[in-house]
């Protein structure tokens, strides 16, 4: 028989977490050929879901769960369950029922047709606003441009994958992670397919759209350096374009004599020199805030409870 392991990140989801196993159990109910576990983790959830998910644990016994000392944010709560799964297929999921389990069967469907990886994307976001779907729409195009890795639009999280395919996931162990990223880096044949969202039904999403653009930035600067080269670019015009101006200048001094001294033009070269000149340290700055973070090596998340034996863990 067949096992598959559902991680599923969970962070403040004490009103929806059980609606959210019974329903999973539903789907799993019709699919008896395979044997499924869940890999819950409590991402430092401020509200009682670690109770919870005791509870639940307790009532069934494929439930297994990590929980962390504080939060650490949805991709490491990933990482430590990828890293504590050991079934022929794995799934990583949300908790609120936005990643319905009801397309299990055609995840499966595709796996033992062959392909390493099921994946989803979105059909159209109800509920999201215009200006956020405008956004992240921006975002896809910007990012599958600049770096190696190549989503299509509305890509999500929610996948199955083969065990091959998530030790090539673990082996990628930066402390800043960026799935999406990190999924479509590590290659493998992927099967996409499509289904519809729906509105969380309980609790809240945690995303507020700082986090968003947050999110977005990490997306470029993990997987690429173009923002790098583009400074460096828009230097060598800017001096090519410099030195004819000087050559000009120079030219009409010697044979015109000094022409009346240019206000505007010396205002707007220093503005516009200083700014660009601000936004290539900033962009520098990024990427040596992401090198400091990484050669502390940290670790990506720390356990406090866990119901999984001691060394479970894959290294
Ligand atoms: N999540 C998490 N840590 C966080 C934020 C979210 O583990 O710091 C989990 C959350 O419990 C849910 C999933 O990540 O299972 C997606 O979160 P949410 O529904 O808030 O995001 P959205 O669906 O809006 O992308
Ligand atoms: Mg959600």
């Amino acid at each position: 028989m067949k096992t598959i392991d559902l991680v599923v990140p969970c962070y403040n989801e004490e009103e929806g977490l059980e609606h959210f196993v019974l329903e999973t159990n539903k789907v799993i109910d019709t699919l008896p050929a395979y044997s499924f576990r869940y890999i819950l983790v409590n991402d430092g959830s401020k509200d009682k879901t670690y109770l919870v998910i005791k509870k639940l644990a307790a009532r069934f016994d494929n439930i297994k769960y990590i929980s962390f000392s504080r939060n650490f944010g949805k991709e490491a709560a990933m990482y430590a369950g990828l890293q504590h799964c050991d079934a022929d297929y794995v799934v990583v999921m949300d908790a609120d029922l936005q990643h319905p389990p009801a397309v299990f069967p055609q995840m499966l469907d595709a796996m033992e047709q062959g392909y390493d990886c099921c994946a989803t994307k979105r059909d159209e976001r109800e509920g999201e606003s215009f200006f956020r779907g405008a956004f992240s729409k921006l975002f896809f195009r910007i990012s599958n441009r600049m770096t190696d890795v190549k989503n299509p639009y509305g890509a999500m999280d929610f996948r199955m994958m083969t065990r091959q395919m998530v030790n090539a996931i673990l082996e990628l162990s930066e402390v800043q992670r960026f799935s999406k990223g990190i999924f479509s880096w590590v290659g493998f044949h992927t099967k996409w397919i499509t289904f519809k969202t729906v509105d969380r039904e309980l609790g809240q999403s945690s995303w507020k759209f700082s986090s968003l653009f947050r999110y977005a930035i990490d997306g470029i600067t993990c997987f690429s350096v173009t923002p790098l080269r583009f400074t460096a670019v828009m230097g060598a015009i800017i001096f090519l374009l410099s030195l004819v101006y000087i050559i000009i200048t120079l030219i009409q001094t010697l044979f015109f004599g000094i022409q009346t001294p240019g206000y505007v033009t010396t205002l707007c070269a220093v503005l516009f020199l200083g700014g660009l000149t601000e936004m290539s340290i900033g962009i520098l700055g990024e990427y040596i805030g992401r090198i400091y973070m990484e050669t502390k090596d940290r670790p990506i998340y720390i356990t406090k409870h866990s119901n999984f034996d001691q060394d479970d863990a894959q290294p």
